[in-house]
């Protein structure tokens, strides 16, 4: 069995995914951890990897391809698998599928977190980190520091990553959603996506929930 998730940015696919691999027993398996371990070899493709990620880009379909369909994907085909952050795009959901075609296995689901774009946004923005223990806060939304700028932990002072402003919250939906929009078709016209809405009183352990329910 394969699942797919997919999720925007901040979307929590991430924490989902782990908790339900956790809980179904199956190997999960996220794009950005695999493409973290690559770079540190001395390898070409670890190269072009790694100028990539530097640079802000996504990596592209045929590096993707390559470090998942030649490498990752054959040696764990007989667990059940949770991918995270692969497929991006459809052109590599189409090359998973041959293979897993050629191996007698299928995606069974697109397990889809849909969170509105503006709470994504709001969530972030209201992020808060300590420097010092990586502790993570939000000023509205869930862990709330009980000193204002101050962390619980380890008593530093707070701060705000400079990634988790507006601005740039907002071009990397857009670029997730002009990649990802086709590959949602892409699973709709299979029949293989769930969606699963979430707004801002639904709890991780509630997407977990609904997303185990898919894998009975
Ligand atoms: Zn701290």
């Amino acid at each position: 069995m394969v699942y797919i998730m997919l999720g925007a940015p901040g979307a929590g696919k991430g924490t989902v995914g782990k908790q339900l691999a956790n809980a179904i027993n199956a190997n999960y398996i996220a794009s950005g951890d695999v493409f973290r371990n690559i770079v540190n070899e001395e390898t070409e493709l670890a190269k072009e990897i790694k100028e990539c990620i530097n640079s802000g880009k996504l990596v592209p379909d045929e590096l993707a391809i390559k470090t998942f369909i030649d490498r990752i994907l054959p040696k764990d085909l007989n667990t059940d698998l949770i991918l995270d952050g692969y497929p991006r795009t459809e052109g590599q959901a189409k090359h998973l599928d041959s293979l897993l075609e050629s191996k007698g296995v299928k995606v069974n689901w697109a397990i889809n977190i849909d969170v509105p774009s503006e709470l994504i946004i709001d969530r972030i923005v209201n992020r808060r980190i300590c420097p010092n223990c990586n502790s993570i806060y939000n000023l509205k939304y869930g862990k709330r520091p009980k000193k204002e700028g101050i962390c619980d932990n380890c008593g530093s002072n707070l701060i705000q990553r400079t990634d988790d402003n507006e601005k740039t919250i907002k071009d990397r939906l857009h670029t997730y959603e002009i990649n990802t929009k086709p590959l949602i078709n892409y699973y709709e016209k299979q029949s293989k996506l769930k969606n699963i809405n979430a707004d801002e009183n639904t709890s991780i352990d509630e997407l977990v929930k609904k997303a185990i329910q898919y894998t009975i």
